[in-house]
């Protein structure tokens, strides 16, 4: 037997069924919440053990919420976009002006953009840009460490990868990016530069690997967690 409940907007479907206890299920995918209860379950006790739940299912929703907009964003004026670890917004000019991409004085990621530039253009733009911040501090932070760890980069590079942060070829003593490390606290890219660049000390992920990790970069566990937890 099927019944509803609505709490502060959120409409709750209520079975009741042979079973002995009250049990609650939110699906953040569908945005759905299902609430079971015995067959001779008070109204008001039904309710009663959905608003002290309340919270939680807030949370759960909303959590899906954040897994449904993490779809492909439009690239347009108002949109927030990650840089360097902030969430910054976004603001589309059409200009006549040769098209670029900068942050101003408020923070704001200023795009300007030819008439008619597509949301797919513009997405590229937003990824040259990246990779041009990129390509600014990673000469840096070699230069560095390079003295410190007693290793030599021959030579780096960006690049869009799938199941890395980074990668390095040993013999030819070079290392690659991955370019959504721009999106990241700057304090991810060292971690991953350092750790590839530990890679030509010992190539692989060996006891010694991480214990010249921990001499080099003491912290870098914290920053390997702040790397894959989100922007
Ligand atoms: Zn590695």
């Amino acid at each position: 037997m099927k019944s509803r409940l609505t709490l502060s907007g959120i409409s709750i479907e209520v079975t009741r069924k042979r079973i002995k206890n009250l049990y609650l299920r939110v699906y953040p995918s569908e945005g759905r919440v299902a609430l079971n209860c015995p067959w001779h379950t008070s109204p008001g006790k039904v309710r009663k053990f959905a608003e002290e739940r309340l919270p939680w299912i807030k949370k759960h929703l909303q959590n899906g919420a954040v897994r449904k907009g993490k779809q492909e964003p439009a690239y347009v004026t108002g949109e927030k976009h990650p840089v360097w670890g902030e969430m910054r917004e976004l603001k589309i000019i059409r200009s006549k002006k040769p098209q670029s991409v900068f942050l101003n004085g408020a923070g704001v990621i200023v795009m300007l953009v030819k008439n008619g530039a597509t949301a797919a253009r513009r997405k590229k733009l937003m990824q040259e840009w990246h990779r041009a911040q990129l390509k600014q501090e990673i000469p840096k932070l070699i230069k560095k460490w390079e003295p410190v760890m007693n290793v030599s980069v021959n030579e780096f590079g960006v690049k869009k990868m799938k199941t890395r942060w980074g990668t390095c070829n040993i013999r030819d003593r070079r290392i690659w990016l991955n370019l959504e490390l721009a999106k990241k606290d700057p304090g991810c890219l060292e971690f991953i530069v350092v750790h590839e660049m530990a890679h030509l000390l010992e190539k692989h992920h060996s006891p010694r690997f991480y214990r010249l990790m921990d001499k080099f970069l003491p912290d870098w566990r914290e920053r390997e967690w702040l790397l894959n937890g989100g922007v």
